[in-house]
């Protein structure tokens, strides 16, 4: 048997030549799930002012110190300070100021008594009676109830690194500091091809021998699920003209790279291999991955081009493991694979390749517990569809027995 590719080493080879994607200008409410093109500087410090915590009074701590249940202590009300307002002057000490959440500290004080603290009766009584007297209750320490210049970032930080994936957090994050658009990595165009006789589109109906053509569309959704802009080719015949025909056509739209399932196990490899010969250079790579030995890998016209296998879960499992570096790398992510750890829940038995083996993930109060979602057969597309993670057995580990530790890959958040 000639020796199989090891899986780490086939995904060093994939990125090897790869290039990053130019960067592009886009707006913030676009840039969801889109990869940071540049590290992004803060261009002024969050909050851009020192401010009040809560509503309360802004003091000079130490006149509070002595202040207790049984002696308050009395300081005269000098200011009103509201939200969106800079306080005119500076607080003396001996003095108070009505602050409310997110106003701007008056120069001088140094923390704010939550209003609890004082006599003072927040919503029966909304003026400010300026002058009054305050009765405060409790001591507050300087710093209490303030947050600082920069407490979130200060200007000149770093505050996204390049590569980073835009979520909610970061977009609320340069909002804040006034950005309304990003500099991103342009989105990689993906085309995807299906090839065989035995399939049929979606709105023919099946006659005896055919079935549906289903690699295309979760492919598809695989290369937009990780940023990237699908298309989808008319699919190949088994014939040399069809296959021709078609990847020339993808290869027309000048893609950043071409995905194509079926047709390079052992029987249909050499019809494939010719044309794919004609217009690139492709290996086949025998790869010590279950599901998913057969892979073809290489460049046509210099676009870096994939041959999946065509059994549906072996097209999306190779996707995951092989494609998936590859599309990062050219979108500019540095995401990287969700890993957790499970316990077997069955006895497994593989045949010595790294096996990613479709499992649903229960939580027994302090691990995960993984159990095989059914049959493990690589043209059985329900098993992703019930997975919750793929856990990985490791190389010529042939026998896994259930309480064996193992890495898990996730697939969506598991429900308990
Ligand atoms: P092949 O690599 O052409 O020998 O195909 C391997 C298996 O995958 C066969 O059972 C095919 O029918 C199946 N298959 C190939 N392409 C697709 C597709 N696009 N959708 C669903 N099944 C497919
Ligand atoms: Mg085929």
């Amino acid at each position: 048997m000639t020796s199989l590719l090891n899986v780490d080493r086939a995904i060093e080879l994939i990125l090897m030549d790869l290039k990053s994607k130019g960067p592009e200008h886009i707006g913030i409410t676009e840039a969801l799930g889109r990869v940071a093109a540049a590290d992004i500087v803060a261009p002024i410090s969050l909050p851009p002012f020192a401010n009040s915590a809560l509503d309360g009074f802004a003091v000079v701590a130490s006149d509070t110190s002595d202040a207790s249940e049984d002696a308050p202590i009395e300081l005269p009300i000098v200011m009103d300070i509201p939200a969106g307002k800079a306080p005119e002057t500076a607080l003396q000490p001996g003095q108070v100021a009505r602050i409310m959440t997110g106003a701007p500290m008056p120069e001088g004080a140094n923390a704010v008594i939550p209003v609890e603290d004082t006599n003072f009766d927040w919503e029966a009584d909304d003026h400010v009676p300026l002058g009054d007297m305050l009765r405060i209750t409790r001591p507050v320490k300087a710093g209490a109830g303030v947050r600082d210049v920069g407490e979130s970032a200060k200007r000149g930080d770093v505050i996204i690194k390049k590569g980073t994936i835009f979520r909610s957090a970061e977009i609320g994050m340069v909002a804040g500091l006034g950005m309304s658009d990003v500099l991103v990595t342009q989105q990689p165009r993906v085309t995807i091809i299906s090839s065989g006789d035995e399939l049929v589109p979606l709105h023919q109906p099946l006659t005896p021998g055919k079935i549906y053509d289903s690699n295309s569309y979760s492919l598809m959704m695989l290369v937009k699920e990780y940023g990237g802009i699908p298309t989808r080719m008319p699919v190949a015949r088994d014939s040399m003209e069809s296959v021709r025909e078609v990847f020339e056509g993808a290869l027309a739209g000048y893609p950043d790279m071409i995905i194509s399932s079926a047709g390079v196990s052992m029987g249909t490899a050499d019809l494939i291999r010719n044309i794919l010969g004609e217009l690139g250079s492709v290996d086949f790579w025998r790869i010590n991955l279950r599901p998913g030995k057969p892979l073809a890998f290489g460049h046509l016209h210099d676009v870096p081009f994939f041959g999946l296998p065509g059994n549906p879960v072996s097209a999306m499992v190779t996707f995951e493991v092989l494609v998936r570096p590859a599309l990062l790398k050219l979108a500019g992510s540095n995401d990287h694979d969700y890993y957790s750890t499970a316990v077997a829940g069955d006895r497994i038995t593989t045949d010595g390749r790294r096996s990613y083996e479709r499992v649903t993930l229960t939580h027994d109060g302090n691990q995960w517990v993984a159990h095989l979602t059914g049959t493990q057969s690589s043209g059985a597309l329900m098993s992703m569809v019930l997975a919750d993670a793929l856990m990985i057995v490791p190389e010529d580990m042939k026998v896994v027995e259930p309480g064996t530790v193992l890495p898990v890959k996730l697939l969506r958040q598991p429900k308990s």
